[in-house]
């Protein structure tokens, strides 16, 4: 069973307004640097606003690039 993009939600958590949400690959933004200190993933929190970016481990790029999430290869340096 190959799950579709469409059915593919992220849970997330937002360090300001401590809310807890089920975020779509569509409202997630990944941005890929040349290192783990360059990789992040953002999104804007639902129930606050905040704008959130979060280190992305490797495990954490793996599941959002599966799951169809937009991505930016950032080429700095
Ligand atoms: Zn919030």
């Amino acid at each position: 069973m190959t799950p579709t993009v469409h059915d593919v939600v992220f849970r997330a958590a937002c360090p300001d307004c401590r809310g807890r949400f089920e975020l779509a690959a569509a409202a997630l933004r990944l941005a890929i640097g040349r290192t783990a200190r360059t990789t992040f993933y953002s999104f804007t929190c639902p129930d606050c606003g905040a704008a959130v970016r979060k280190p992305a481990g490797e495990r954490i790029v793996e599941l959002l690039t599966g799951g169809g999430v937009r991505t930016m290869r950032l080429h700095v340096g």
